[in-house]
């Protein structure tokens, strides 16, 4: 395989440079459980393992190989394993909070932001045209996916049992701006040829998006066939070496990654169709009454929600929750208005040039 069929560009090459001609090679990281990786590069995959001086000097554990990571690795190539040294930078990555009771006795108590899957280029957010289907949802999801670094995609899927699907893509038209937007049906089979522009040499794509949408049937024909491929391969290749496995990251027969993790799989949004008025009433209630109408809630004097948090009336959990969500609204909010300021300016650009171009012919036709 050719490490470019597996994502490597320029971007690596030049991260990598530091490393070159050592013996080390660049490996990117299929499978992860319990820090045993198996790792994909050009003369084929290994089984890998961190250095003790890797771990030593984690500081978190977004420091620790995820799938989709390129590390700089040391392969034994006649046993199918590598030494894993270290992870070059990433290009985008989801990430979770780790739980932090106890603290994971590996990385020392050490536990943070855990990173479920990194360097995927597009983000399909997967949504089904039935009852399920929310805008709130989707723009927290989309949220999530801008942050990540990576380009979101809006998939619409159960197309077949949705009466207004016209009216439907023009709700999500009005959230999403410039997002790509495609209606489809996996289980029929219809329209799944749009995700063939993503699907491309070098692409790592990842669905994302509640359970019961749609995703392990878009997966499955996108794989099926790959699936039944590699065992084949491996049942011949006839040195046994982990056949059973199940690789998390796969790069697909006519191009194209597929990264798919539990992780990912249980990656939520909070899902506030309410708003957050309604989830968080008694907080905006507290809010009315500080002192200060521009109260911060920091340190200025007469504020009812430090009271409240500081007689345990309002959980600081509860507290902290509603400032996150209130950020990421903030952040979407700027993150739309962006995508509204560049389609200004193209509009802008276009109407421009359209006056240049129509006086440049008035020039022409007046020399003339
Ligand atoms: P996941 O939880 O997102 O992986 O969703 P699944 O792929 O497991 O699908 C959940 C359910 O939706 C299953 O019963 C599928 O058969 C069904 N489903 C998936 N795609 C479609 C579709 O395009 N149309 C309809 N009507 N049902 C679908
Ligand atoms: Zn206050």
């Amino acid at each position: 395989m050719n490490l470019i069929d597996l994502g490597w560009t320029e971007f690596f090459e030049k991260e990598f440079e530091s490393f070159n001609g050592r013996g080390f090679k660049p490996l990117r990281i299929i499978r992860e459980h319990k820090e045993l990786y198996m790792l994909a590069g050009e003369s084929g995959e290994y089984r890998g393992e961190i250095t003790g001086k890797f771990r030593f000097e984690a500081k978190s554990r977004a420091d620790f190989p995820a799938v989709g990571d390129w590390v700089v690795a040391t392969p034994f190539e006649n046993e199918a394993k590598a030494i894993i040294h270290a992870v070059l930078p990433r290009k985008s990555c989801f990430s979770r909070q780790a739980v932090l009771s106890g603290g994971q006795p590996e990385t020392g108590g050490k536990t943070d932001e855990q990173v479920l899957a990194s360097n995927i280029d597009t983000v399909l957010i997967v949504n089904g045209l039935d009852n399920d289907y929310s805008l709130r949802r989707m723009e927290r999801y989309l949220s999530a996916a801008w942050d990540s670094g990576a380009n979101p995609v809006i998939v619409l899927n159960k197309a077949d049992i949705c009466e207004n699907i016209e009216a439907k893509i023009a709700e999500v038209e009005a959230i999403t701006y410039d997002t790509p937007i495609h209606a489809m049906s996996a289980e029929k089979q219809s329209g799944l040829e749009q995700l063939d522009q993503y699907m491309v040499r070098g692409n790592t794509i990842v669905l994302l998006g509640s359970s019961g949408v749609g995703k392990s049937t878009i997966i499955n024909q996108l794989l099926g066939e790959q699936r039944l491929k590699t065992q084949e391969i491996r049942q011949s290749d006839s040195k046994g070496r982990h056949t059973t496995t199940h690789r998390e990251l796969v790069v697909l027969p006519e191009g194209g990654i597929v990264i798919d993790t539990p992780g990912m799989r249980l990656f939520k949004v909070w899902d506030g169709d309410e708003g957050l008025s309604h989830t968080f009433g008694d907080i905006l209630e507290l809010m009315s009454q500080c002192r200060f109408s521009d109260c911060k809630h920091r340190s200025e004097p007469g504020c009812a929600v430090k009271a409240a948090l500081e007689e345990g009336i309002l959980d600081q959990r509860r507290y902290d929750s509603y400032l996150k969500l209130q950020k990421e609204q903030n952040f979407l909010e700027n993150r739309k208005n962006e995508a509204v300021f560049r389609k200004q300016q193209r509009d802008l650009g276009k109407y421009y040039k359209k006056i240049l171009n129509e006086q440049n012919e008035l020039r022409k036709k007046k020399l003339r």
